[in-house]
């Protein structure tokens, strides 16, 4: 690989290099470069590589700062709109209610808050606890919630 693009075959994490495709998309523009005309852009691989070994979900394409912060409109921490997308962040932890979440400072309310709305989409970070997730809040299935579960593939229940 060039300077511009990276391909890291290791896991950051724990350095094996036992990585498998977790998901795969076409290859894709830059996120968040936005043209003033229609033209050319370059893509780059998109995938989603999970460590054998540990666990962890990666980028294992890794584009250069200098390319992908060149012309960066996005600002997580100030982005109205991922803000009121995660605007309820349910937690099953008690130890993290009434907190707010690392990086967006979201605030983060027990899960039980859920059972106060009608219907909604729920995406279960914790894809790896689906199981228990599920049996514990069942009955939100009943209601017409939809638990999205991201991976190890990704369903809707
Ligand atoms: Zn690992």
């Amino acid at each position: 690989m060039d300077k511009i693009l990276r391909h890291d075959q290791h896991c950051r994490l724990c350095g094996s290099n036992h990585l498998a495709t977790a998901l795969k998309l076409e290859d894709t523009p830059l996120e968040d470069q936005f043209l003033k005309t229609a033209a050319f852009q370059s893509t780059f691989p998109l995938e989603l590589a999970l460590c054998e070994d540990c666990g962890y979900l990666h980028l294992p394409y890794i584009v250069s700062p200098e390319v992908s912060y060149s012309d960066y409109m996005y600002v997580s921490g100030v982005t109205v709109g991922l803000r009121q997308h995660y605007d309820t962040y349910a937690e099953d932890n008690p130890l993290k209610h009434e907190t707010f979440s690392p990086g967006h400072h979201i605030p983060v309310y027990s899960s039980t808050k859920l059972y106060e709305e009608d219907s909604a989409y729920v995406l279960v970070l914790a894809w790896q606890h689906q199981k228990s997730i599920l049996e514990k809040h069942s009955i939100l299935l009943d209601k017409g919630f939809k638990f999205i579960i991201p991976l190890p593939d990704l369903k809707v229940i």
